[in-house]
């Protein structure tokens, strides 16, 4: 049998209730496919504050470097909230995120027809959407040198600095370039370039390499644009590729367009092919411990997890047709219900998808 290593990060707050029924769902599916997964748990985030005092201990990021792919529940709660910047939970998901090198943030945001009805637009305008948002994550603005708050002039003056190397645009334009191959084929490359150099240059280099990709109809698009036609007509788009700021903004718009944040899974990948898997949504204090939370985000991250980093698309397969099947049948955690619905806990909805698989 084939076997794989997954380091799980459980984290704080509903983490670990998330991540337990994703595990099971793991196992099944792998199973099925020949596949055996060694699952090591590690520490990250407040527990790790709480037990060693480092959000991000030296032997969870050696775990994470071992590991084929690490799944994270969620990072940070009101617990931590007054700790200094340098030492609160949020540190342990950048560092691991700088740690393994992930250049690459997809957020692919996908709705069900079931639950069109739970997007603040029209349900004819994002039934059955399925659109992927590729984030560059390790560059750009939220980087950029210099950087800083100073006095000029009697008047404080406060820059950053929008940078992109051309190897950076590479790597991430062939991420784009790549997914877009795997799915519906367009990829629609989002900029500023009539206002910033920078996005010139983006331009130039994502313009230069889509020879390499016959098959993939490339599209340019300006973000002021981009956001205006996600909210207008989102199913015009199948692959979007941008920038750090301009993929985090964006890429919470689409989420939205899908209604819940209980849904909505990522994956954050490296050039070594390691990845970080997570739901979108944090440790939601408000309802910690008490088996309501929605697992699916953290389910369908495992689906992510079994197509880009485990090479076993055929389970990433079964996974999204099993959670599709459970919604399809009418059960809702509470966050997704409607008057109707048949609301069930964070466990047994864990169990519906795995008996559907
Ligand atoms: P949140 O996503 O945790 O919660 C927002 C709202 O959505 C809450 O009402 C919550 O109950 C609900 N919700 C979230 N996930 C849900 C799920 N799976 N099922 C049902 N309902 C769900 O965002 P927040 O309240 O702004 O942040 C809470 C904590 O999470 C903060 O400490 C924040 O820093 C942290 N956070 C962590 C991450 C991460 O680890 N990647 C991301 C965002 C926020």
């Amino acid at each position: 049998m084939n076997s794989k290593n997954v380091l799980v990060l459980p984290g704080d707050g509903i983490g670990q209730e998330v991540v337990a029924p994703a595990i099971a769902v793991m196992d099944v599916a792998a199973k099925q496919e020949g596949c055996e997964i060694t699952v090591t748990q590690g520490l990250v985030g407040g527990v790790a504050i709480d037990a060693c005092g480092d959000p991000l201990p030296a032997e969870t990021l050696e775990l994470a470097k071992a590991a084929d792919a690490v799944l994270l529940g969620g990072v940070g709660g009101p617990k931590w909230d007054n700790l200094p910047m340098a030492s609160r939970p949020e540190k342990g998901l950048l560092g691991l995120r700088q740690g393994l090198g992930l250049f690459a943030n997809l957020r692919p945001a996908l709705l069900s027809a079931p639950l069109a009805s739970a997007s603040s637009l029209k349900p004819e305008l994002v039934a059955g959407l399925d659109i992927l948002i590729i984030r560059e994550l390790t560059g750009g603005i939220y980087f950029g040198e210099p950087r800083g708050i100073e006095t000029r002039d009697n008047e404080r003056v406060g820059f950053n600095t929008m940078v992109y190397s051309e190897h950076e645009i590479e790597r991430i334009a062939r991420s784009g370039f790549e997914l877009a191959s795997k799915r519906n084929k367009r990829l629609c490359s989002v900029d500023k370039a009539n206002v910033l150099e920078v996005s010139q240059l983006w331009r130039e280099v994502v313009n230069s390499i889509a020879s390499d990709y016959p098959d993939v109809e490339l599209s340019h698009m300006y973000v002021d644009n981009a956001a205006m036609q996600l909210v207008r007509e989102p199913k015009q788009f199948d692959v979007i590729v941008t920038t750090n700021m301009f993929g985090d903004i964006l890429s919470d718009v689409a989420a939205m367009l899908t209604g819940s944040l209980g849904m909505l899974p990522s994956a954050s990948l490296s050039a070594s092919g390691t990845g970080l898997y997570e739901p979108v949504h944090g440790t939601a204090p408000d309802i910690a411990g008490k088996d309501l939370a929605n697992p699916l985000a953290t389910i369908l991250s495992v689906g992510m997890m079994f197509r880009y980093s485990l090479d076993l698309p055929a389970a990433a397969d079964s996974i999204d047709r099993a959670v599709a099947e459970v919604l399809a049948e009418g059960y809702r955690t509470a966050d997704i219900a409607g008057p109707n619905d048949d609301v069930v806990g964070c466990r047994t909805m864990g169990e519906l998808v795995i008996e559907r698989l």
